[in-house]
C-alpha cells in the first residue's frame, strides 16, 4: 500500500493540520506537519519524501478551507485539544518602594508641540497603569516652557487630551507650565539667594572652554548678592537673548562635562516668539530640568517612569534636590521602543505635512495616535503590546505585525463579517435552474449577532444570474474551473474576458466540492452593490463594491471584508469610505 491510499495515515496528517491551521490565522504550515508526523510515525523517517507529498495536498485542502469552517470541524471532531488554559494575563512588576508613600502619584509630561505617536505609547500606559494599580493618582503634565524651537500649538493641548482619553487613560489632574512661570521664578530666587544658583553672562563658549577644565567660569564665585540683582534684571528685560543663563550649582568635577553647573532659565524675545496662551507676558523661561525638577516634587510625583534618554537629566537634577533639601522621586528607565517602518520622529511629521508629502497628522503612512484610530487599530491592542513589553531597560523592536497580531485577536472576536469585491467584474451564471435565498451569519461563531439575507433568481431564457467579483479572482481562473460561491451555490467557468466572465450553474452542495481544491470566492448582487473606497496604508485607494448590507453600517465601525481583511469605516454616505486596517 502507498502512503497515498492510507486512509489512516491521511485522517492523521488532516487532524494534525487542521489544529495547524487553527492556530495560525487559518493557513496551516506543511513544514511544521512533517516533523510532527514523524514524532509520532518514526517508521515513516525511510520515506520522507513521499510522505511530504501527501501532507502537501492535504494542506492545500485544509487552507482552502474558510478560518470558520477550520474552526468548526476541530471543535466538532477534537473539542479536547480547544480547551485552551487561558494564558495568564500579563501584569507588570511592582514599583518599588512603592510602600514607602501613602498615594503612588506617576505622570505623563509632553509638549504640546505635536500630536502624539506610538513612541510616547510606553510613558503613558505604564504611568497611567501603575497608578491604577495602586489606586494613586495620574498627572498630565504640559511641558510647554519653550515658545521658540519646540513652540507648543494650541491645537495639540486638545489633540493630547484626546489621545489619552482614546488609550483609556484617565487624568485625575492636569498641569500646564506656562502657567507656573511665578512658581519657577520664586525657587529660582531661593536657589540664587542661598548661592546654590547664579546667573551666568558669559558666552556659551566662553563657559564650555572653563567647564570643560573643571574651572569655574568668572560668574560663579561672585556673592549671592551681586547674582540676586542680575536675576532681577533678567525679569526686567535687561538683558537680550543670549546674554544671561540661570545655572544651577553642581559638582564641578563631575566626569560628565554636561552635568557640570548646567542650564536652568534663559531669555526668549516674546515679542518676537511668542507664547501661544501667554503671549509675551514673560521674557524668562525654565528649561527642562528646572521645571520638570521641581515640578515632580511639588506634584507630589512619586515614580517618574521615562525612557533612559532622561537619565542623565536625573543626575542634573538630584543636585537641584539636594541645594533644596527634596528626596527624588523613585525613577525608572525604560529602553527604546522601535517600530519597524513607522514614522515616529515628531520633526519628519511636521515637515511631511508642511511639504504636502503626508495629508493630515491621521495619514495612514503615520504611527500617530490618530492615524492608529483611523486605521482601525484598538487601544487594547496598543496597551497588550505595551505590557507586554514591560519596563525593560534594554531596547526593544517591534514591527507593525506584533501590533497587528494584537489587534487581530480583539477584531477577530468582535468585527461583524460582510462581502467586498475590489477592482469588480462581471460575472453572469446560466442555466441556474431556481430562485437561491441565502442566510449569512455577521460573525461565524455568534449567530446571535445577526444575518444578511439575500435573494438571487435567474431571469429570461437564460436562466441568468449577474454578480459582482473580485478582479483578482477573476484573474486567475481558468476556462472550465469549477468555483465554489461562498454560501450559494458551485459553478464551472465557460468564458473569460477583460470586463466579464461567464459561467454554468454546476451544483448547490458544499459538500460536492469541499474535497476537490475548488476555490471559494464572495460575490455581490448586481444592481444592489454600495460603491466603495479602501484608503490603504500607503494612503492608496482601492475601489470595489461592498455588499448592500454595508449601507446600514454606522461611521466607526470596525468590520472585516472577507478574505481581504478589517477595515474601519470612516463614511457611510452616497459611498462607503473604509480605512484598510490588516489581514
Ligand atoms: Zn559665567
Amino acid at each position: 500500500m502507498t502512503l497515498k491510499n492510507d486512509n489512516d495515515l491521511r485522517e492523521l496528517i488532516r487532524k494534525a493540520a487542521l489544529l495547524n491551521a487553527v492556530s495560525h490565522d487559518g493557513k496551516a504550515q506543511a513544514g511544521a506537519l512533517v516533523g510532527k508526523i514523524l514524532g509520532e510515525k518514526a517508521e515513516l523517517r525511510s520515506c520522507v519524501k513521499e510522505l511530504s507529498s501527501v501532507i502537501n495536498d492535504v494542506v492545500v485542502e485544509v487552507n482552502n478551507l474558510l478560518p470558520a469552517e477550520q474552526r468548526a470541524i476541530v471543535e466538532k471532531n477534537w473539542p479536547e485539544t480547544q480547551r485552551k488554559e487561558k494564558p495568564e494575563e500579563k501584569r507588570l512588576p511592582p514599583l518599588p518602594n512603592a510602600d514607602k508613600y501613602s498615594q503612588i502619584v506617576t505622570r505623563f509630561s509632553p509638549n504640546p508641540d505635536c500630536v502624539l505617536h506610538l513612541g510616547s505609547a510606553r510613558a503613558i500606559l505604564l504611568s497611567h497603569e501603575y497608578a491604577r494599580m495602586y489606586t494613586g493618582k495620574f498627572i498630565l503634565r504640559f511641558e510647554d516652557t519653550d515658545p521658540k524651537v519646540k513652540k507648543p500649538a494650541l491645537k495639540f493641548y486638545d489633540s493630547i487630551r484626546e489621545d489619552l482619553k482614546w488609550l483609556g487613560c484617565k487624568v485625575d489632574e492636569e498641569f500646564i507650565q506656562s502657567d507656573r512661570l511665578a512658581i519657577y521664578y520664586q525657587y529660582t530666587e531661593k536657589l540664587i539667594g542661598e548661592g546654590n544658583a547664579y546667573v551666568c553672562t558669559c558666552s556659551q563658549e566662553e563657559f564650555r572652554k572653563k567647564a570643560l577644565v573643571k574651572e569655574p567660569c568668572p560668574c560663579r564665585n561672585l556673592p549671592a548678592q551681586e547674582h540676586l540683582e542680575r536675576w532681577r534684571c533678567m525679569l526686567n528685560g535687561g538683558y537680550q537673548e543670549g546674554q544671561a543663563v540661570v545655572r544651577v550649582k553642581t559638582d564641578l568635577n563631575h566626569p560628565n562635562p554636561a552635568i557640570r553647573d548646567w542650564p536652568a532659565l534663559r531669555i526668549i524675545d516674546t515679542k518676537k516668539y511668542p507664547h501661544p496662551r501667554v503671549g509675551s507676558k514673560y521674557v524668562v523661561w525654565p528649561l527642562y530640568n528646572l521645571a520638570a525638577g521641581l515640578d515632580d516634587h511639588l506634584m507630589g510625583v512619586t515614580h517618574i517612569i521615562r525612557g533612559k534618554e532622561h537619565y542623565t537629566n536625573m543626575v542634573r537634577q538630584k543636585y537641584m534636590y539636594q541645594h533644596l533639601g527634596w528626596t527624588y522621586p523613585d525613577a525608572i528607565h525604560y529602553g527604546r521602543l522601535k517600530i519597524t517602518g513607522a514614522a515616529l520622529s515628531k520633526s519628519k511629521i511636521v515637515l511631511g505635512i508642511k511639504e504636502g508629502s503626508f495629508e493630515d497628522f491621521d495619514d495612514p503612512r503615520l504611527g500617530t495616535f490618530a492615524a492608529l484610530r483611523k486605521r482601525g487599530i484598538t487601544p487594547e491592542a496598543i496597551k497588550k503590546m505595551i505590557i507586554e513589553v514591560g519596563i525593560k531597560p534594554n531596547d526593544v523592536t517591534l514591527s507593525w505585525e506584533n501590533l497587528n497580531s494584537w489587534n487581530r485577536k480583539i477584531l477577530d472576536a468582535t468585527s461583524s463579517r460582510y462581502f467586498f469585491v475590489a477592482e469588480p467584474i462581471e460575472l453572469r451564471v446560466l442555466a441556474v435552474p431556481k430562485a437561491f435565498h441565502t442566510k449569512l451569519p455577521l460573525h461565524p461563531e455568534k449567530p446571535e449577532n445577526g444575518f444578511r439575507e439575500y435573494s438571487v433568481k435567474p431571469e429570461g431564457d437564460e436562466k441568468a444570474v449577474s454578480l459582482w467579483i473580485s478582479g483578482t479572482d477573476a484573474q486567475t481562473m481558468e476556462i472550465n474551473q469549477p468555483i465554489r460561491l461562498i454560501e450559494l451555490f458551485n459553478i464551472r467557468i465557460q468564458t473569460k474576458a477583460d470586463k466579464s466572465v461567464t459561467a454554468l450553474f454546476e451544483s448547490e452542495s458544499y459538500e460536492d466540492v469541499r474535497k476537490t481544491k475548488t476555490q471559494l470566492i464572495q460575490w455581490i448582487q448586481k444592481d444592489t452593490e454600495y460603491l466603495t473606497e479602501v484608503v490603504n496604508q500607503d494612503a492608496s485607494v482601492t475601489q470595489g463594491f461592498a455588499e448592500a448590507a454595508c449601507k446600514k453600517l454606522k461611521p466607526d465601525a470596525i468590520i472585516q471584508f472577507e478574505r481581504f481583511g478589517f477595515v474601519h469605516v470612516t463614511e457611510v454616505g452616497p459611498k462607503l469610505v473604509v480605512y484598510y486596517s490588516q489581514k
